[in-house]
Parts: structure tokens; C-alpha cells; sequence
């Protein structure tokens, strides 16, 4: 290996790892106030989708959504949103709620100083509020990374940010069964749980999912209620 490889190699690590503890970060809530669950003893939890709106998964999630009756929030991209607003529309109007996953969710996001990332996530919310003619202030972080610089932008954009305590790692894991095994493992009342409505077994995850939350006597609620309602 030459020295420069070996520096793109450390560098990819050291990316690696950094990414690994800034998830983590997200419910050790270290630099930001991040609404990740619930304190509750009453059987609810709140479904959230990452990464869409996808043109072939996302349909499929909506109609999972209205067979079992239940809300979910979509924390959109807003170049997938402006390829398909008709999706976002679709959303709001069988009374999902929509979120802030920044515009280009690109991995150097992080990394972006104040003023960039202000304009990517001001954007994106442009964007979904022209599409939703409604104010959309949820904002989850991409990848879920904290740091100060997006603490800042935050604040001063007034959004409340949104984590997870149960990561489903449906982007990792491919058999369904296997994701949904960690979500019974994880799962306690007033749980947010991370999905991602872009994937190939998006449908049938939260199909189990569903089923899952009903054989243990859960009821699914909206995020606000969660967060709102005296629960
Ligand atoms: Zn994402």
C-alpha cells in the first residue's frame, strides 16, 4: 500500500467510527436535545420513515399503513421529495406527517459548515411545506449524526429534532425476520422505531412490524401524539 492509500484507509475508519458514535450520540443526546422515546408505561409507539419517498416502496408502505389503520411520520429527502411530490402529497393526505431528512442527506452533510447546512435544510423544508402546504418543523438528522454545528442550525431554524431507541438496522440486515427479531427484542412502551421505507423488504418488515405491535397489545400513535399527549 502506498502512503496515500493508507491515509484514504484511516480516514474511511476514522469516518467509520465517527459515524458509529454520533448514532449512538443521537439518544445519548450529547450535543442536542433529541426526542427519542417516550417515558411511558402505556403500550404506544411511534413508526418513522427514513430516505423516501421511494416510487416503488413507499406506495406499498402507505398501503400497509391504511390496512392496519395507523399513522407514521416520513422524514423525507428533498431530492426524492421533488422527484415525486405526488408521493409526498399521497402522505399528508391519508394524515401522515412529513419530516426534514435535509436535501442532499449527502454523508459530508456532517461535515457542512453553519451557513451550508442552514440553506440545505432551509430547502428541503421549502420544499415539502410548497408540496404539503403545511409547516414542517419535524427534522430528523441524516444518518442520525449530532454534532455542535448542527445543534446550531436547529435551534435557529426552530426545528424539534426527532432520534429513535429502537434502530431496526433494516438497511444492514436482510432477512426480514431477523430485523423484526431485534425490534421484539427492543421493543417498550412509548419507543420510537427507526425504518426506512426505501428498501427492498421495506413492505414485509413493517408487515411483521404491524403484526408484532398487535399480538403484543400495542397501539401505534402519531409522533406529536407521543411527544404531546399525556401518554
Ligand atoms: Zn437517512
Amino acid at each position: 500500500m502506498t502512503g496515500v492509500t493508507v491515509i484514504i484507509v484511516l480516514g474511511g475508519l476514522a469516518l467509520l467510527a465517527f459515524l458509529g458514535y454520533a448514532s449512538y450520540a443521537i439518544e445519548a443526546q450529547v450535543y442536542m436535545r433529541t426526542f427519542c422515546r417516550k417515558k411511558t408505561t402505556e403500550k404506544v409507539v411511534a413508526l418513522t420513515f427514513d430516505d423516501g419517498p421511494d416510487s416503488v416502496q413507499t406506495p406499498q408502505v402507505l398501503d400497509l399503513l391504511r390496512k392496519y389503520q395507523v399513522t407514521a411520520t416520513f422524514f423525507c429527502i428533498g431530492h426524492q421529495a421533488n422527484s415525486q411530490p405526488e408521493l409526498v402529497r399521497q402522505i399528508v393526505r391519508e394524515g401522515h406527517l412529513l419530516g426534514n431528512h435535509s436535501y442532499s442527506h449527502a454523508c459530508t452533510f456532517p461535515l457542512y459548515r453553519l451557513r451550508r447546512m442552514k440553506e440545505d435544510l432551509r430547502s428541503c423544508q421549502r420544499l415539502l411545506e410548497g408540496i404539503s402546504q403545511q409547516p414542517v418543523t419535524l427534522f430528523r438528522p441524516p444518518f442520525g449524526v449530532t454534532n455542535p454545528t448542527i445543534a446550531q442550525a436547529v435551534k435557529q431554524l426552530g426545528y424539534t429534532s426527532i432520534g429513535w431507541n429502537i434502530r431496526s438496522l433494516d438497511t444492514q440486515i436482510l432477512l426480514a425476520d431477523h430485523v423484526v427479531d431485534r425490534i421484539r427484542k427492543r421493543l417498550s412502551p412509548g419507543s420510537v422505531i427507526l425504518l426506512h421505507d426505501r428498501l427492498p423488504h421495506s413492505a414485509e418488515v413493517l408487515q411483521k412490524t404491524l403484526q408484532l405491535l398487535q399480538d403484543e397489545g400495542y397501539e401505534v400513535v402519531s409522533l406529536t401524539q407521543l411527544i404531546n399527549d399525556k401518554i
